[in-house]
């Protein structure tokens, strides 16, 4: 078996993607090294060719694809989880269910300079960024067979970036995910007992509190009340909007300094952690909904997640979230 296929668990419904090329070997599944060396960085300017072809480059008109002179660089995944290619085709395997790796799996390069990240690069840069994540989606949205895509970003080896040249991904799939799922229907429970949107009530009732690390006109980041790993933190556009790609342009103003605010505190308060970050937006098949409300949260990787974890669903987190406002807000001083 080499396409990659999604498999749902019928156990507890959560779809899995098995892509036979991504590891073949045990000994394949072991970290790879990371690509730190900045003259032979396939995501460096002038390395153009050891990328596949690009879908897009902002830079210049005039400028001829895969040259230097871009400010963000988008292609297709070199080791993509799922793929245009694969037909669309769900079937049921016995008792199981089952699909084709059908799907989009896009790179990022963020930024042309091999040093700068979302912490450093200039907020006109990171704004073009989260403007352009907004445009690919909207992109993939016109694909009717894409339910669903997720803009994520990991950085440092233990977080699962392999190049260490800042880049983000995004990823469509034709099934929604579990944790976006469980977050809908659980956001629609809420709204029918208090006739409210779970988010916009998080907003209001911790704006300005004790787990609030920073707010500006359209945006607050915090500490969440329940939070799965240490210094966990979420960004939570305060109008109600539940998708990202819908949202305009001028409400996403303040989003790139919300960012860069949550994640130099992360950096200074734990000395440049691996984290990952992602995009968590309502599903393209629905229409707008009053009761999910899109958000970004952001994973600093410090601990490994354990048996009972894994076994449970309970996370056992060693930093309340108050404590964790409290240093990170320090070190934004
Ligand atoms: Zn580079
Ligand atoms: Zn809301
Ligand atoms: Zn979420």
């Amino acid at each position: 078996m080499n396409a990659p296929e999604l498999r749902r668990n019928p156990t507890d419904g959560r779809w899995v993607i098995v892509s036979a090329d991504r590891g073949k070997r045990p000994s394949d599944l072991k970290s790879a090294a990371v690509q730190s060396q900045k003259e032979s960085c396939p995501f460096c300017p002038g390395n153009e060719n050891k990328t596949p072809s690009e879908i897009f480059a902002a830079g210049d008109t005039a400028r001829a694809p895969n040259t230097p002179e871009w400010r963000e660089r988008i292609f297709y995944s070199l080791n993509p989880v799922v793929s245009l290619e694969e037909e669309l085709d769900r079937q049921g395997e016995g008792m199981f269910d089952m699909m084709s790796g059908f799907g989009v799996h896009e790179v990022i390069v963020n930024t042309p300079l091999h040093e700068d990240s979302i912490a450093t690069m200039p907020l006109e840069q990171l704004n073009e960024l989260i403007l352009l994540w907004k445009s690919r989606l909207h992109k993939l949205r016109a694909n009717p067979n894409l339910k669903f895509a997720m803009v994520f970003g990991n950085r440092g080896e233990k977080a699962g970036a392999t190049i260490e040249h800042s880049h983000s991904q995004i990823i469509a799939t034709p099934a929604v995910p579990y944790r976006v799922a469980i977050e809908i229907t659980t956001g629609y429970d809420y709204f029918i007992s208090r006739e409210k949107c779970v988010f916009c009530d998080i907003f209001e009732n911790e704006i300005g509190g004790e787990r609030c690390l920073w707010e500006n006109g359209n945006f607050i980041v915090i500490c969440p009340y329940a939070p799965r790993f240490p210094y966990e933190l979420w960004i939570i556009p305060k109008r109600h909007s539940s998708h990202f790609d819908e949202t305009e342009d001028s409400d996403l103003a303040g989003l790139a300094s919300a960012f860069q605010s949550a994640v130099k505190a992360l950096n200074k308060t734990l000395n440049d952690p691996p984290y990952s970050f992602v995009l968590h937006s309502a599903p393209f098949i629905e229409k707008r909904m009053v009761h999910y409300h899109w958000h970004f949260e952001i994973m600093p990787r410090l601990s490994n997640v354990a048996g009972f974890e894994w076994g449970t669903g309970f996370y056992i987190n060693s930093v309340p979230p108050e404590v964790a406002c409290s240093t990170l807000k320090e070190s934004l001083k």
